[in-house]
């Protein structure tokens, strides 16, 4: 069995470079994992949007993208269906700790994405938590180290980083920065400049922003390494 699955992730990953984002009519046209391609269907995921078009087969590349979508484009799924297949091709385990961090700036939206990527990602065996304060601090910690996806805010991330022995971001392979220009206005500057000091470099990171402001770019400066500058033009 385990020779098929490298079989087929070897497979998958063949295809990555051929990747044409104007070729792309289903989500099945995208290399993607049995086990993600049915997480989609099952919920009726089939045709993806511009930003999740021209997004993905980049991200699957392993490239840093700056991605500029207004609300409503389809971000969630442009970010976790490479989260998700970028675990799975390495075989990501529980054992093996957070390999991916989504950072939003509310509550409210970080629940949203939790909440897809447990509908999305249900096939795989990744475990995923949402890190965004209004919890018991307690329980929260005890958790952090059997995560794979964690899905959080700012200052909640920072404070755990802080203060929680077991949490461990040394082995992380995504990154993505929701909403970067929210989290800015919202006065988390200081606050994801020093997450993102904490982070292993050897990463890939996605940073999507509605606006592209100063304060933008200077985190995407910070945080990206050639990134791939990606704005749809929104055909509503
Ligand atoms: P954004 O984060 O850019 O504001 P979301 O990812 O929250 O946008 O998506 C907005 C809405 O569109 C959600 O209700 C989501 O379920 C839906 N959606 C996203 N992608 C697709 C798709 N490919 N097909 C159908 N609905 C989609
Ligand atoms: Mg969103």
């Amino acid at each position: 069995k385990s020779v098929e699955e490298d079989a087929a992730i070897q497979y998958l990953q063949a295809q990555y470079a051929k990747i044409v984002p104007g070729d792309i009519k289903t989500f099945k046209d995208f290399p993607l994992s049995q086990k993600t391609l049915k997480g989609l269907k099952d919920h009726n995921y089939i045709t993806p949007t511009e930003i999740q078009k021209q997004s993905i087969g980049y991200a699957l590349q392993g490239k840093d993208i700056l991605g500029a979508a207004q609300t409503g484009s389809g971000k969630t799924l442009a970010f976790l269906i490479p989260i998700l297949e970028n675990l799975f091709c390495k075989k990501w385990t529980r054992l093996d700790g957070v390999g991916a961090l989504v950072i939003s700036p509310t509550r409210e939206l970080a629940y949203q994405i939790y909440e897809t990527l447990r509908k999305v990602g249900s096939l795989h065996d990744f475990s995923a938590g949402l890190i965004i304060g209004g919890q018991n601090l307690k329980f929260e910690r005890k958790r952090m180290d059997q995560m794979n996806i964690l899905i959080s805010t700012p200052g909640r991330l920072l404070q755990h980083m802080d203060e929680n022995p077991l949490f461990d971001c040394s082995h992380l392979q995504m990154l993505v920065l929701d909403e970067a220009d929210r989290c800015l206005d919202m006065g988390f500057e200081t606050t994801m400049n020093a997450i993102i000091e904490n982070l292993p470099l050897e990463r890939q990171t996605l940073l999507f922003s509605a606006t592209q402001t100063k304060s933008v770019k200077d985190l995407a400066r910070l945080s990206l390494k050639f990134p791939t500058y990606i704005a749809p033009h929104e055909q509503a």
